[in-house]
């Protein structure tokens, strides 16, 4: 090695040593190779539920397999495609109990086992190979009955009774059983397919799976069932569900980032049940095996040419929360919308968003639609009078808003002032039919509510005048209508001027521009609200990311826009 040579070699040791150095500490926490999904699992919400027994189906057949949560072991090959896993239970008055078995040997191995269940077959046809007690025994009958099951163990050497309730059962498609499993909670079974060309696929009564499944029993539920899926391969599955595929790829690309980012970020998420995220919104919408499904290519392609790729702020994954739109609005602080601000849940601008259907949208709800939706919440004001929103958000979403009624009033403010309503978006204004224009002492025409003003009426439109108040008001509070000029509905004098002091259900003329007359409830009958946007503006917005990559942004450029000082690392 020459001099220089060896100048450069040194050189090149104390840079990647340097590299290594400046890493923040975090970075070692690498990604997973697998994750687990729940397919059935005690749901809170009732969108999923154990299962008493479930179809596995794999082209090439299925392994059987044991899995302590950090490890996989491969332990016998069924050489079926199609195997029912079922709970290992009997019905008795309407109550589920555990089967009774007798347990014969104890045996170092699936296989050694297997050799060892020949012996018995000939007399006991239902003896079946089980791993009990942590170890390999064979196991003979499923009885309903102590008695006949001692009857049983009286005739056999060194035989055991056993029954759990946490025991498994593995069966061909003619119910016949072929392993029994109880790992009590610590250890699971697995059903392994066959591989295809390196990728492992699995189904699960009708939808298929990448990976493998795991079963997990706890005392006194049904089965919980897991798909057990290389991080990689379960995020080819969220892309079509939560982005069109066939959207700019780089679009397609930012999500990909994003959606490892949120696995990363939440793993074990759904801990206590023995995964680590649900199939549904509430973490990420998976729809299983991206094989012959829509996008395929693409979501494979925004996966593949990101991958191990995550967004981190100060070297942690961050909450890469997105939504679908604006409306073209910029994106809203994140403490505008939920409790605490993010460095990273910026507002910014999202002008380049691609107009969509929720652009702009209207609601309309009646007084007595509000008031049912504040019920539900077990909200009671009374009749509903007004609805003001009382203060908005520098990018322009309601931040704090309040319902006035006949028996109270009732104050929210960020994302309830959404998800009170209903509607898409928290990026609104609120219209109603007692809405007119009135021009005030400044000249100045404010469109409001009959109900919130004093209003002075001087002529009718033919010039006739109508009534007066004259000294009843101090001049400040007074307005005059130039636009929609108002007059009372009924020819009884007008109390002090005061058009909030008419009774709730009266109407006034309101004489409009052209010179039309129109009756305007005092007390709004309608609300309309509209508004921009779908979802809670915080993130990253899905349309204004695919007009920032129609606009010549690459993936990395839309993450960074949306979210605020983060680094995009590969682990
Ligand atoms: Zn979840």
């Amino acid at each position: 090695m020459t001099k220089r040579a060896f100048c450069e070699a040194l050189l090149a040791v104390i840079f990647i040593l340097f590299s290594i150095n400046i890493l923040p500490t975090s970075s070692q926490t690498q990604i997973p190779q697998w994750i687990r999904i729940g397919i059935y699992y005690a749901d809170k919400y009732g969108s999923s539920s154990p299962v008493v027994e479930t179809r596995i189906y794999a082209k090439g057949g299925l392994y059987i397999g044991i899995s302590d949560d950090k490890n996989f072991v491969t332990v016998a090959n069924t050489q079926k495609d199609t195997l029912i896993v079922s709970k290992d239970v009997y019905k008795k008055d309407g109550k589920e109990e555990a089967n009774i078995h007798v347990v014969v040997g104890r045996y170092i191995s699936y296989a050694t086992a297997k050799d060892a269940l020949k012996n018995y077959l000939g007399v006991y046809k239902d003896a079946f190979v089980g791993y009990v007690n942590n170890g390999y025994s064979v196991l003979i009958g499923s009885f309903d009955n102590l008695q006949e099951a001692k009857k049983l163990q009286s005739k056999l050497k060194g035989a055991a009774l056993y029954s759990s309730e946490t025991m498994a059962l593995v069966k061909d498609e003619t119910g016949k059983i072929l392993f029994g499993f109880d790992g009590q909670n610590s250890k699971f079974l697995m059903l392994i397919p066959q591989q295809e060309n390196g990728i492992e696929k699995i189904k699960v009564d009708n939808r298929w799976y990448r990976g493998r499944v795991e079963f997990k029993r706890i005392k006194g539920s049904d089965m919980t069932v897991i798909n057990v899926s290389k991080l990689e391969e379960y995020l080819y599955g969220v892309i079509r569900m939560e982005i069109d595929p066939f959207w700019n790829i780089e679009a397609v690309k930012a999500f990909a980032v994003i959606a490892r980012t949120y696995a990363v970020r939440n793993l074990n998420r759904h801990g206590a049940l023995g995964f680590d995220l649900c199939p549904t919104d509430h973490c990420q919408v998976y729809g299983g095996a991206v094989d012959g499904t829509y996008g395929e290519k693409q979501a494979v392609l925004a996966v593949d040419s990101t991958r191990g790729e995550i967004i981190t702020y100060k070297g942690s994954p961050i909450d890469a929360v997105y939504f679908s739109s604006t409306g073209g609005i910029p994106t809203e602080d994140s403490e505008n919308v939920w409790k605490y601000p993010v460095e990273y849940l910026r507002s910014v601008d999202n002008s380049k968003e691609e107009k969509n259907s929720k652009s702009s949208w209207t609601f309309q709800f009646t007084k007595d639609e509000i008031k049912n939706m504040l019920k539900k919440k077990n909200i009671d004001v009374g009749d509903i009078l007004d609805i003001k929103v009382l203060e908005y958000t520098k990018a322009g979403r309601v931040l704090r808003l309040k319902v006035v009624g006949t028996a109270g009033e009732y104050e929210c403010q960020k994302e309830a002032t959404r998800l009170l309503f209903g509607i898409y978006s928290q990026a609104y204004t609120i219209t109603t039919d007692a809405d007119v224009n009135i021009v005030d002492e400044n000249g100045k025409v404010k469109r409001t509510r009959i109900d919130k003003s004093k209003i002075l009426t001087q002529e009718a439109v033919d010039g006739e005048k109508i009534f007066s108040t004259t000294n009843s008001l101090p001049s400040n509070e007074v307005f005059s209508t130039i636009y929609d000029e108002v007059y009372q509905s009924e020819s009884n004098a007008f109390p002090t001027g005061n058009i909030g002091a008419l009774d709730k259900s009266d109407t006034v003329k309101v004489v409009k521009e052209d010179g039309s007359i129109e009756e305007v409830p005092v007390v709004p009958t309608t609300y309309t609200f509209n508004g921009k946007g779908w979802g809670h503006g915080v993130g990253m917005s899905q349309w204004g990311a695919k007009g920032l990559a129609d606009n010549g942004y690459n993936y990395k450029q839309i993450i960074k826009h949306y979210y605020t000082g983060v680094e995009i690392e590969k682990r």
